[in-house]
């Protein structure tokens, strides 16, 4: 008997169709943060807020923190929902900021701590050259500003640079701190050595998860770049590359599709929720992967 669709981004399953063990239907929302990186609400809160949205499976995928696994673990198995081990990983491609998701990894792992380490313990640095770099434009304090955001101060990042700077009516809203202040080529951003992808994946994989590459239709790739960029994830082993994603509108949805198919790649989903108010959508509410790709969660 087939179930009706239920409110945006839930679907009923359909009893008759079941495929490796998973409902055909599920809400996977396989992308989000916590207050141990940028998100908002402390990691507990964040699985209460996806079990009321009617997520089934859900990872939570901190920028290079795994420390919000066991709280949001916690309530997902006393609601029981779904949780899968998650991390989004900063890296440096071709000069740009790349982020790749490791999911369904053994968080005991000592090699994919000790890179998570390596890459946190950068960021105090690159916050004090943030903070100087803004003082030369005359705004003052914004390291200890943005200090007072951050929950995990090893995870300072521009969004707490950007809440402050919003704090103290520099600007009207966060995107428009980013734009005017800390993307490349704005005076508040500076240059960084994150991780490369090989060791990203590295890491990922030591560990025994799944590699995907994050948001693909946010990177200022040419086309040519994008397919050297995908090549080279494939040829070192990355597995899979979100179609569906809060920021990506439904050409995006539809390119990241079919390279999905053209290159092998299984298919993620996932909103990259921050907090109420800051988010392109709500955890749990994203659009159905498109037919004929071969979702993530069949890997799990
Ligand atoms: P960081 O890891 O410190 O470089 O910060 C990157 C984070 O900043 C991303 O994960 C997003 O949460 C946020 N971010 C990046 N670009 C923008 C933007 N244009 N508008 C709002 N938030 C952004
Ligand atoms: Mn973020
Ligand atoms: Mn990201
Ligand atoms: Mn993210």
């Amino acid at each position: 008997m087939a179930g009706a669709a239920g409110p945006r981004g839930h679907c009923v399953m359909i009893d008759s169709l079941i495929f490796h063990g998973w409902p055909a239907l599920l809400n996977v929302d396989l992308h989000c943060h916590s207050n141990a990186s940028d998100g908002l609400l402390p990691a507990a809160e964040l699985a209460h807020r996806a079990a009321q949205n009617h997520v089934d499976i859900l990872a939570l995928t901190d920028h290079d923190d795994i420390s919000g696994l066991p709280a949001a673990r916690a309530v997902a198995d006393e609601v029981g929902m779904r949780f899968v081990n998650g991390v989004e990983i900063s890296i440096e491609w071709g000069g740009l900021q790349i982020h790749v998701l490791g999911l369904a990894f053994a968080e005991a792992d000592a090699a994919l701590n000790a890179g998570l380490l390596s890459i946190r313990s950068g960021r105090i640095g690159r916050a004090q050259r943030m903070a100087s770099a803004l003082e030369n434009i005359g705004i003052e304090g914004t390291f200890e500003g943005a200090m007072r955001h951050a929950e995990n101060p090893h995870l300072i990042s521009r969004s707490h640079f950007a809440r402050y700077l919003v704090e103290i009516g520099v600007c009207k809203d966060v995107r428009s701190v980013f734009e005017s202040y800390i993307v490349p080529g704005r005076p508040g951003y500076v240059e960084h050595q994150w991780a490369t992808l090989a060791e990203a994946l590295d890491w990922i994989h030591g560990a025994g998860g799944i590699a995907a590459v994050a948001h693909p239709g946010r990177y200022k790739l040419s086309r040519p770049e994008l397919h050297d960029f995908l090549d080279e994830f494939k040829s070192l082993g990355g597995q899979a590359i979100e179609v569906v994603s809060g920021s990506h509108s439904a050409a995006n949805i539809a390119l990241f599709g079919r390279l999905a198919n053209e290159y092998g790649f299984l298919a993620s989903c996932g909103s990259d929720f921050h907090g109420p108010g800051e988010s392109y959508i709500d955890i749990g509410q994203l659009a159905p992967l498109p037919a004929g790709l071969t979702p993530v969660w069949e890997a799990f």
